[in-house]
């Protein structure tokens, strides 16, 4: 708890100082919307600046260098209960930020959102965080130019609903049914002569029907992938990788599951196969292939899956 204090110290108007060229360039700059530190005869970039290099106590070089605007929390403090000096009306961190390119970390306050009094510390609050000024759009020349420091936008939440029926439709159905017998079924358009698989009946290019039907084999190349690290019951364990596989001989990729490699080994242009489900298992649904793996044979160049992405 505050009590009230027996004393106060105050300057009516405030207490004027000047704050030389360092500071002064550094105020100046962010009155501008920009955040500068100063470089060290050592090389270190100080932000805030100050005139002489803490480690050394020689004077520093003069140089200026722009730094941020995002930067990184080092470490920080929780205020659940704000005081009426404080920048922020409701629970708020105090935090030590290094900005983009500074070797020193700047005090200030990081807005977490409006939480209500007494509120405990969200657990994304975490040194690490990667934060961003927010400006005012008065600015007088004084660290208080940025309102707050706030989290950098990592997620967004759109409403996501469809509804729809589905029914596999005539090529789908033939699909699948090859599928049950181990097989990949394509379409071949007439127009454009890509082959569509799983086929739809329709060239997604051209727009024409298709009917005519090409077996196509298991293997093909990675075009394009995902690191997904939410837990997916499909998938096997975090983190699993999604991807466009370009079967051989086929226009348009697969988006499957791709396995049997470490996720941070996948990369475009590799080489996979796919792992069916032992015979006895095997429906009428692509759950058959269980995902893919690598082949082990060479890589295909970018150029030739780069009109596939
Ligand atoms: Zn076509």
């Amino acid at each position: 708890m505050r009590s009230e204090p027996n004393h106060v110290l105050e300057f009516p108007g405030g207490y004027t100082r000047s704050v030389g060229p360092v500071i002064g360039r550094f105020l100046s700059e962010l009155r501008d919307g920009r955040l500068v530190g100063v470089r060290t005869a050592r090389g270190r970039v100080l932000v805030p600046p100050s005139e002489y290099d803490p480690d050394t106590g020689d004077d520093v070089t003069g140089e200026f260098v722009e730094v941020g605007p995002a930067g990184t929390v080092t470490t920080w403090s929780w205020v659940p209960r704000p005081a009426k000096e404080h920048p922020l009306r409701h629970p708020f961190a105090w935090a030590l930020i290094r900005l983009d390119g500074a070797d020193t970390a700047l005090l200030h306050a990081l807005d977490l959102g409006e939480l209500a009094e007494g509120a405990e510390p969200p657990r994304s609050l975490a040194t690490g965080m990667r934060v961003r000024p927010r400006w005012r759009t008065e600015r007088t020349g004084a660290i208080g130019d940025i309102a707050c420091f706030r989290p950098e936008v990592t997620m967004i939440n759109a409403p996501a609903r469809l509804e729809y029926d589905l029914r596999g439709g005539r090529a789908l159905e033939r699909f699948l049914e090859g599928i049950g017998e181990g097989r990949i079924r394509g379409h071949r358009c007439a127009v454009c002569g890509q082959v569509i698989v799983p086929m739809k009946g329709l060239c997604p290019r051209d727009g024409v029907p298709t009917s005519q039907e090409v077996e196509l084999p298991d293997t093909g190349t990675v075009t394009t992938f995902a690191v997904n690290h939410i837990p997916d019951p499909r998938a096997p364990e975090v983190p699993f990788v999604s991807g466009y596989v370009l079967l051989d001989g086929a226009g348009v990729a697969l988006l499957t599951l791709i396995a049997g490699v470490p996720a941070n080994q996948v990369r475009m242009g590799m080489r996979v196969r796919a792992a069916w489900r032992p015979r006895e298992e095997w429906g009428r649904t692509m759950a058959n292939i269980t995902w893919f793996e690598p082949s082990g044979e060479p890589d295909v160049p970018f150029d030739q899956i780069k009109d596939h992405l």
